[in-house]
């Protein structure tokens, strides 16, 4: 099978848009960005082993591919529109792509994202994607916009796909409803688009609370303070770990994409009717602070410290 009759078989299954001018098929794709729009760009790549483990199915790999860079464009409160998907395999398996495409395309028909493009190479197995949204100008949710006295909210619960990693890594029976968690994350899309103008700041949880959090204070020169006994947890999460294991996976754990995001007390009951009107429970984790850096408490008061604070590439 050759590279072509890849690129056909996705293309026969691709579903498109009035907006896409030239999709699959050409050298580049023609795309029509709306009037008094921003285009919002996102690149995520998954490498196996890495940012999935090998044994994951072609399917679930699709689906996170393109899960983690909805994600990203949820955080800054952006529609989804277009996306391209670089594909390295090692193989020119058929099967294989028919699969992965299962998952990808099931995602993006959710939410009516057109493949437009892409490249296909022979190569360790690995997966680039790049999301193409839109806001309304200078309406896109920033890390920067975090102000003293904010709260912080998190989206659904925290921990369960590291959890799963944990249970798959020690080799003992992963929870299902963790591993779907693992395996197949929710991008919060309606609940990014419902929170313009009502979150300062907003970032998706990739590589732990404490991590991320702590980027949304660099970019917004401030510090935070978060409740640990405030962080969202699953029932699932509950009962395969103890209360010290499961703090450390909801405050450190990787994988979650929930979006964290901060707004001013006045705007409590606005954040819950986006909640409400994105069908996402949220969960009020935190303040904003004058300072640096993030510290976690526990309900004493007592600072806790994280045996780690999130994954970090060529650490
Ligand atoms: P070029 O040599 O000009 O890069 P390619 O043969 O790589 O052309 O691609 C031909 C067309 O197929 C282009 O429109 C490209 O965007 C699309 N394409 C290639 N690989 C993929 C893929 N994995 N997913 C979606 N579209 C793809
Ligand atoms: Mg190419």
């Amino acid at each position: 099978m050759l590279e072509f009759d890849h690129i056909a078989r996705i293309r026969a299954r691709c579903t498109t848009r009035s907006d896409v001018l030239l999709g699959i098929g050409d050298d580049a794709a023609l795309l029509q960005v709306p009037a008094n729009t921003q285009l919002v760009v996102a690149t995520d790549t998954l490498n196996a082993g890495v940012h999935f483990p090998e044994a994951t199915s072609p399917a679930d790999i699709g689906w996170k591919a393109l899960a983690v860079n909805l994600s990203d464009l949820a955080a800054m409160g952006a529609t989804p529109a277009w996306c391209t998907l670089s594909l390295s395999m090692p193989e020119a398996d058929a099967a294989w792509v028919d699969a992965f495409l299962d998952g990808f395309l099931e995602l993006a028909d959710a939410h009516r994202v057109a493949l437009v493009g892409g490249d296909t190479t022979r190569g360790p197995l690995s997966v680039c994607v790049t999301a193409h949204g839109f806001v309304e100008a200078g309406s896109a949710l920033l890390r920067s916009g975090a102000r003293v006295g904010d709260e912080i909210w998190t989206s659904g619960t925290l921990g369960d796909a590291a959890g799963a990693l944990v249970q798959l890594q020690a080799g003992s029976a992963v929870d299902p409803a963790l591993r779907e968690r693992l395996d197949r994350p929710t991008p919060r899309v309606a609940l990014g688009r419902a929170l313009r103008g009502i979150a300062g700041a907003c970032i998706d949880i990739s590589d732990g609370l404490l991590a991320d959090l702590g980027h949304v204070c660099s970019a917004s020169g401030l510090g935070a303070e978060i409740e640990l006994a405030a962080l969202p947890a699953s029932a699932a999460l509950r009962s395969a770990f103890d209360e010290e294991s499961r703090r450390s996976l909801q405050a450190t754990g990787g994988d979650d994409y929930e979006l964290c995001f901060t707004a001013p007390e006045t705007m409590r009951s606005d954040v819950e009717r986006a909640a409400r009107e994105a069908g996402v429970e949220v969960a009020r984790v935190g303040r904003i602070v004058a300072g640096t850096g993030v510290v976690a408490r526990r309900e004493n008061g007592e600072p806790w410290t994280p045996p780690r604070r999130g994954y970090a590439h060529f650490a």
